[in-house]
């Protein structure tokens, strides 16, 4: 409700005793501090104005208004993209230089914590279980078991990147101290955590390698279990061709409609027992492209086969049959879910809806979805509100798997819950795809999640597929220069921050692409002809297609 300006000065008054044009002067030098670009312009615009990584610029220009010695910066890039994510924790970085002040930094992401902090404590139900330096947490041969279960790194093959759930459901509602208290028998190896001090001696000992497999032996697991079921010859499951979504956007009751192409001209296809990982900023066009798959969201141009048929029109008999073969796994359980409804009659409410076996089977197929996906059978009488978070992510796949889909589309389906629940319903997700060989499109923003699930991994910018190749491929040796960016703005346990591409700048708005490839003005390779010429997705060898004059090596070509 009140201006980014207003709010700076108020704090400038309030604790420096500024006022009038002094409080306006120092609060256009914070903003300037905190790379708010045309700040003088910015000055009286309101918060919604602004996108939300300058909305986080915003604040911490609030926060220095009053010259802190200390800044607690609570979850500070948590709801950012990676590439957002990475421009903040520098900007954090540089302005402790700057000024000078500590700063006690608080994250779910060991990742962002390496990268910005010298100290670390680890948190456990309420206690500190672990406290060192960077050095000693990330690079010590034996970390402790809850430091290595929420440290996820992709390159540690001890510890494999989300992958490795700590036993229990950390400080869900429902645990009991008992609970509770088991991970700090793995801690101390029986001994009570309250006696332990946190500089004790760490588990270094404790056999991990039983806890936690390593990475690249799951993933060869994996890759033979999919050529022992022979997906590899299948043909696809479900081809996209050409796929075109255009919103019309009016700013205005009386405005003037703007068409926004949220989906570009996508082709993909998918294979019973694959997974794709579509990852991209926030307004890629990622969720629209998983609701077009399923035909929740229509298909304005091009055309989506399942099983080799045309998708038929939404709501006809035709398309109620196809519905069964394919589900959609929300971001949000709680939204997705019935509030007033118990948990085990919403599980089996697609056995009712498509007929699938008769009413006195419905409570025993009930019953072994929710063992499959982990629901204790106490848990069937219970409300949405009455589980955790975790819980009614797992109540919304097993609904998601009761009409035994061919094809479930995830979009995000972790990003709201806590880091260890996110690992254990990856597992989980994970688990139950190689069962069942179901084929899955798992939209994220999460690379580190994205890489430890996904076969293969699509990356969108700005409604187009910019880059696609198996998910080795894409992560080790990244190519389109936007792909570069988002690999390398991932901060990982343990690595320094030298050497990474942090993108400068915001995505532009799809309601005003620019000309050409959509990504030159953010790009540091491009050229002439990237402004005129719209890149095509070509193979570059190695499995690999990408979207780049210079890449493809055919931007001489075309600008002569
Ligand atoms: Fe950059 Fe040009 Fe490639 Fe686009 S086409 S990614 S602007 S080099």
């Amino acid at each position: 409700m009140l201006r980014i300006g207003r709010q700076i000065v108020e704090a400038l008054s309030l604790h420096r005793g500024l006022r009038g044009d002094p409080a306006r002067r120092e609060a256009l030098r914070l903003l300037d501090m905190v790379g708010i670009p045309d700040a003088r312009r910015r000055f009286d615009l309101y918060p919604h104005e602004f996108s939300g990584g300058q909305c986080q610029r915003l604040m911490i220009a609030m926060a220095l208004a009053g010259e802190p010695d200390l800044l607690i910066a609570d979850e500070p890039t948590t709801a950012l993209d990676a590439t957002i994510q990475a421009q903040i924790l520098d900007l954090l970085i540089q302005l402790r230089a700057e000024t000078g002040m500590a700063t006690v930094f608080i994250s779910h992401d060991l990742g962002a914590v390496s990268q910005v902090c010298e100290r670390v404590c680890v948190m456990y139900a309420g206690r500190i279980v672990e406290e060192g330096s960077v050095a000693q947490l990330f690079f010590r041969a034996a970390p402790s078991l809850y430091a290595r279960s929420i440290r996820r790194d992709p390159e540690d093959r001890r510890s494999p990147p989300a992958a490795h759930p700590y036993p229990g459901h950390g400080s869900e509602p429902e645990t009991s101290p008992r609970r509770l208290f088991l991970p700090a028998a793995l801690f101390s190896r029986g001994r009570s955590l309250s006696r332990r001090a946190p500089s004790a001696r760490h588990i270094g000992r404790w056999p991990a390698a039983r806890l936690f497999p390593a990475g690249a032996g799951k993933r060869a697991r994996r890759a033979k279990n999919q050529s022992d079921r022979g997906y590899a010859a299948m043909t696809a499951l479900i081809e996209a061709d050409n796929l075109v979504r255009i919103y019309q956007i009016r700013r205005g009751l009386f405005a003037q409609a703007h068409p926004v192409r949220a989906v570009d001209g996508i082709s993909l296809a998918l294979k019973p027992g694959e997974t794709l990982g579509v990852v991209g900023e926030s307004g890629s066009g990622k969720s629209t492209l998983g609701r077009m798959l399923l035909g929740i969201d229509a298909v304005q141009g091009g055309e989506v086969r399942f099983e080799g048929k045309p998708m038929p029109q939404l709501k006809t008999p035709e398309w109620r049959a196809l519905r069964a073969k394919m589900q959609f796994v929300y971001q949000d359980p709680l939204a997705a879910l019935d509030r007033r409804v118990t948990i085990a009659r919403q599980i089996g409410e697609p056995l009712e809806i498509h007929k699938l076996i008769p009413k006195q089977h419905q409570e025993t197929r009930v019953a072994e979805l929710m063992a499959a996906v982990g629901l204790r059978p106490d848990q069937a009488g219970r409300y949405p509100h009455e589980l955790s978070g975790g819980q009614r992510q797992r109540a919304v796949i097993a609904r998601a798997l009761a009409a035994r889909p061919k094809l479930l589309v995830c979009d995000e389906p972790v990003s709201a819950l806590d880091v260890s629940i996110q690992a254990q319903v990856v597992n989980m997700l994970r688990d139950l795809q190689e069962q069942n060989g179901i084929a899955m499109v798992f939209i994220s923003h999460d690379l580190k999640v994205v890489r430890n699930i996904a076969d293969r991994v699509a990356v969108m910018y700005l409604g187009r597929i910019v880059e696609e190749a198996s998910s080795d491929v894409i992560f080790h040796s990244p190519q389109h220069p936007y792909t570069k960016a988002l690999v390398s703005s991932v901060p990982v346990p343990g690595k320094i921050l030298e050497g990474r591409v942090i993108l400068q700048g915001e995505p532009p708005n799809p309601a005003n692409r620019p000309s050409g490839c959509a990504f030159h003005p953010r790009c540091a390779l491009a050229q002439d002809v990237c402004r005129a010429v719209v890149p095509q997705l070509r193979p570059i060898g190695n499995g690999r297609t990408a979207a780049c004059h210079v890449v493809a090596g055919e931007a001489a070509a075309i600008a002569a």
